[in-house]
C-alpha cells in the first residue's frame, strides 16, 4: 500500500476531478476514435498512434511501449515529476490545497535539499575534472573521449581529506548524502572520496543520488559507492539508465554489465544500452525496472566460475517475473574479460558478435543444469526433470513456460503431457493447471483465472456491489496462488466501491512489481460485452472459490496421511467434500 506522505483520500478526491483527456491534450493532442482518444506516443518514437487514452477508466497506455497509468503518472513521466511534485502541481490547476503530513512531509523536505546538494557536488567534481590533467590522462589512456565523458558528468575528486568540507561547509547534509565518512575516534569527518574518478548515479528522473568513484593508480579498493543514504539504495539503481534513457526512449534492448566503466566503454563504441549494478548482484527490484523500460535484457558476465554462479542466480530471480513477451539472455564473456577489456581488444563488430550468441533463458537454464546430470543415465534423466520442473513451474503458464517444458521433455525423451503428470508433484498446482485447461473463462485469453479475477476487477471496479454478503465473506478469505492481491483489491473496493480504476492503482504505487501487474491489468484486453461483464465475474469466483476449495481438500488429505486429523478437520474436510461434489 502507499507510503506517500499525501492521504490517499486526498488523492482520490484529485483524480475524480482531473479530466485526464484535457490533461493530456494540452500536451500531446489527442484524436477521438471510438470510445477513445489516441495520440503517437510521447514516450517512444513512431508513425502510426497507439497510445490510447480512455475517458471512461480515466488511463493511458501505449500497446507499443506500455507505458500507462493516471493523470498522476503521466504528469511525473511527461514532466519527469516526483510523485509528490505531480500531485502539487494537479492539485494547483484544480484550485485544491494539499493537506500536509508533518513528519513524511519534513523527510521530502530534507531529502530535496539533499539532491541539491548532492547536484552541486557532482557539478563540483566535474569542474575540478576539467583542470586535472592526471585524472584527464588518465581517461584518455583508458579510451574515453571528453564527450562520452560529459555525457556522464564524470568528475575527479581531488585527493585532499577535507575538499567538500571547505567548500560547502554543510557538514550534516553532506554527511546525510553519503559524501562525508565519520572519524573512528568519533571527532570531526573526512571526504569519502579522494583522488577517484567519479561517476554521478542518477535516478529514474536524473537526480544525482549517490556517486561512484574509481581510483586512478593501482590501489584498493578499486571501486567505492556512495553507502546507503534516504536517498540511495544499491538493490533497487542501475547506473547509466537514465543516461540510456535519455538517449533513446525506445529501447529494444539493455544490456546489464558489472562496472561503470564498461557502461561507458559500450556507449563510447556505439552500444548505448548498457547499465550496470552497483557492486551488488542483480536484485529483483532492478530486473523488474528494466522490463519496464525493454522486452529483452541481455545479461553479461565474466564466463569464469563465479560469473556463471551470478548468472544463475539471476536467472533464479527472473523466472517468476518472466511473462510471455520478454526475452530474457545470458552472454557469458571470455574467462577474465569484461565488456570494457573486450571491446578495447576486438572492437564493436565483434562485440555485437559476442551478443548475437548470448544464450536464451532456455539455453542457459538447461545448459547449466545439465553440468551438474549425466543425461545417458536414466537417474541422471529423472534428476533433471526434479531439478528443472519446479524452476520452470515459476515462469507465468504461456508460451514461454510451455516451450521450456517442451524443451525439457525432449531432453528426457518424454512427451510433455507424460512429463507434467509424472514430475509436477504438488497436487493443488496439478490440479490449477488442469483447470485452466478445462475451464477457460474466454477462449481468447491465455492467463490464469486469477489475473481474469483480477483483470475485471480493476476494469470494473463496481462489479463489488453485485456481491452478496455471503460471496463476500468467501472471497475476502480466499488462499489460492495469487490470491493475495485479488483480496487485498477486493477489501478496498468493498470499503470504497466508488474508487476507479485510476485511483485504485494509486494504492500501489510504491509496490513496484504490482502496480506494473495491475497497470497491465487494467489495459488488458477482456473482450467481454458490458453486459457480459457480471456474469463472466461470478462464473470465475465460482471457479475460483472450487479450485481454493480442492487445493483445502488436497492438503487436508496429505495431512491425514502424514499425521493424521482432529475431529473438527475431519467435518471440515467431509463438509468441503460434499460441498465440491455439489457445485459440479
Ligand atoms: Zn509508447
Amino acid at each position: 500500500m502507499s507510503l506517500a506522505p499525501i492521504p490517499q483520500e486526498f488523492i482520490n478526491e484529485l483524480l475524480a476531478r482531473v479530466d485526464i483527456i484535457q490533461l493530456i491534450d494540452a500536451r500531446v493532442p489527442l484524436r477521438k476514435k471510438g470510445k477513445n482518444y489516441i495520440a503517437c506516443c510521447p514516450f517512444h518514437s513512431e508513425k502510426t498512434p497507439s497510445f490510447t487514452v480512455t475517458p471512461e477508466k480515466q488511463f493511458y497506455y501505449c500497446f507499443g511501449c506500455s507505458v500507462g497509468g493516471n493523470g498522476l503518472s503521466f504528469l511525473m513521466e511527461y514532466e519527469k515529476l516526483s510523485f509528490v511534485e505531480a500531485v502539487n502541481l494537479l492539485a494547483e490547476q484544480m484550485g485544491m490545497e494539499v493537506p500536509q503530513q508533518s513528519k513524511q512531509h519534513e523527510f521530502y523536505k530534507a531529502s530535496a535539499s539533499l539532491y541539491g546538494l548532492l547536484e552541486e557536488v557532482a557539478q563540483f567534481y566535474s569542474k575540478e575534472l576539467r583542470q586535472n590533467t592526471v585524472a584527464i590522462n588518465y581517461l584518455k589512456q583508458r579510451g574515453l573521449s571528453g564527450e562520452t565523458a560529459k555525457k556522464f558528468s564524470l568528475g575527479y575528486a581531488p585527493a585532499a581529506w577535507d575538499t567538500l568540507l571547505k567548500t560547502f561547509n554543510d557538514t550534516e547534509n553532506l554527511f546525510a548524502a553519503g559524501l562525508l565518512v565519520k572519524k573512528s575516534e568519533g571527532l570531526g569527518y573526512y571526504d569519502r572520496f579522494r583522488d577517484r574518478i567519479v561517476f554521478p548515479i542518477r535516478d529514474r528522473r536524473g537526480r544525482v543520488i549517490g556517486l561512484g568513484g574509481r581510483v586512478l593508480a593501482e590501489q584498493e579498493p578499486k571501486y567505492l559507492n556512495s553507502p546507503e543514504t534516504p536517498l540511495f539504495h544499491k538493490g533497487k539503481e542501475l547506473y547509466g539508465l537514465y543516461e540510456t534513457f535519455q538517449l533513446n526512449r525506445q529501447l529494444e534492448r539493455i544490456l546489464v554489465v558489472e562496472g561503470y566503466m564498461d557502461v561507458l566503454a559500450l556507449f563510447q563504441a556505439d552500444i548505448p544500452y548498457a547499465v550496470a549494478t552497483l557492486g551488488t548482484a542483480t536484485s529483483r527490484d532492478q530486473i523488474s525496472r528494466l522490463m519496464s523500460h525493454t522486452q529483452e535484457i541481455i545479461f553479461c558476465f565474466d564466463g569464469d566460475v563465479a560469473g556463471k554462479k551470478a548468472a544463475w542466480r539471476v536467472l533464479e530471480q527472473s523466472l517468476d517475473l518472466l511473462t510471455d513477451g520478454y526475452i530474457l539472455r545470458f552472454l557469458l564473456l571470455p574467462n577474465g574479460e569484461d565488456p570494457d577489456s573486450l571491446i578495447q581488444k576486438k572492437g564493436r563488430a565483434e562485440f555485437i558478435a559476442y551478443l548475437q550468441q548470448a544464450q536464451s533463458l532456455g539455453e542457459f537454464l538447461f545448459g547449466y543444469l545439465l553440468t551438474q546430470v549425466d543425461i545417458n543415465q536414466l537417474e541422471g534423466k529423472a534428476r533433471l526433470a526434479k531439478l528443472a520442473v519446479p524452476l520452470i513451474e515459476k515462469v507465468a503458464v504461456g508460451i514461454m513456460q510451455h516451450k521450456l517444458f517442451e524443451q525439457l521433455a525432449a531432453l528426457v525423451n518424454m512427451d510433455v503431457v507424460t512429463l507434467k503428470n509424472v514430475t509436477v508433484h504438488d497436487k493443488s498446482h496439478a490440479i490449477k493447471t488442469m483447470h485452466k485447461k478445462i475451464h477457460k473463462p474466454n477462449n481468447a485469453n491465455r492467463s490464469s483465472p486469477m489475473r481474469l479475477a483480477i483483470a475485471l476487477l480493476v476494469q470494473f471496479p463496481q462489479i463489488v456491489k453485485s456481491l452478496s454478503d455471503k460471496q463476500c465473506h468467501t472471497l475476502s478469505r480466499l488462499e489460492l496462488p495469487g490470491s493475495d492481491l485479488f483480496v487485498q483489491l477486493f477489501l478496498l473496493l468493498k470499503q470504497n466501491p466508488e474508487l476507479t480504476s485510476a485511483m485504485l492503482l494509486e494504492y500501489w504505487r510504491e509496490d513496484e512489481s504490482r502496480y506494473k501487474i495491475l497497470k497491465q491489468l487494467i489495459n488488458y484486453p477482456l473482450a467481454i460485452p458490458a453486459s457480459g461483464v457480471q456474469a463472466e465475474f461470478h462464473d470465475l469466483l465460482k471457479h475460483l472459490k472450487k479450485a481454493a476449495a480442492e487445493g483445502q481438500i488436497d492438503k487436508l488429505l496429505q495431512q491425514g496421511k502424514q499425521s493424521g486429523l482432529s475431529e473438527i478437520e475431519k467435518k471440515h474436510l467431509y463438509g468441503l467434500m460434499l460441498n465440491n461434489i455439489h457445485d459440479n
